[in-house]
């Protein structure tokens, strides 16, 4: 028997799997942490257990540095999905949502300086706040998806998938040929600029494709 996803009090009759993720997928982010453009996506997984809702609001780690927000937009797989080409991905793909990468940013750089892995950074307990889903069939547009979030009232990331160095299509082609994506899989795009630090009591609100808003704090 699968768990079934519930997240937002929103059930969708699907087990919460793995979020593959993708690090530097837009230009300007990957600038302003002083980091190259890759010349192939950066993968990296955060467990099952790193999902929380995020409009229920959230608790970050409080003792090990800053923790930056990461505004991605995220596709639930509802399907078995393995060696797909870019034209078959969203036909594995059912919904959309918006997700916050969070990061340890000072613990990921002790990281990267040493060359290990990133998973202490991104995959602790609460590293994946996810909105509630939304039906890949309402979204305008699903080769121009906006995002934005906000941050006390001050727009802190604007991007859009047209920005993305890998596009969803032939993002979630190239996983599907190192991981078996399963039906309740996540997978989170990458961010566009303008990530920062989170504090306690801060108020957030995510947009997503211009027309669903999310509001979510940090607790
Ligand atoms: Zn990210």
């Amino acid at each position: 028997m699968f768990q079934q996803q519930t997240i937002q009090n929103q059930s969708i009759d699907l087990p919460l799997g793995k979020v593959v993720c993708v690090g530097r997928n837009y230009a300007d982010h990957a600038k302003e942490l002083g980091n190259e453009v890759p010349d192939a996506p950066i993968l990296f997984i955060k467990p099952s257990t790193s999902v929380v809702a995020l409009e229920a609001g959230f608790t970050i780690p409080s003792d090990q540095g800053r923790v930056h927000h990461e505004a991605e937009i995220a596709l639930l797989i509802s399907k078995q999905t393995k060696n797909i080409s870019a034209d078959q991905s969203w036909a594995s793909i059912s919904h959309v949502g918006l997700a916050l990468d969070l990061t340890l940013r000072d613990v990921q750089s002790k990281l990267k300086d040493k060359s290990h892995p990133w998973e202490i950074a991104k995959g602790f307990d609460g590293a994946c706040p996810l909105s509630k889903w939304i039906p890949q069939e309402k979204i305008i547009n699903r080769h121009s998806i906006a995002i934005q979030l906000g941050k006390n009232g001050e727009l802190k990331q604007n991007g859009n998938s047209t920005q993305m160095i890998t596009s969803i299509p032939d993002l979630v082609a190239y996983m599907s040929n190192i991981f078996t994506l399963m039906p309740g899989d996540v997978i989170l795009t990458g961010t566009p600029a303008g990530v920062g630090p989170l504090e306690k009591g801060d108020e957030l609100v995510g947009m997503l494709d211009d027309q669903f808003r999310f509001e979510s704090a940090v607790l």
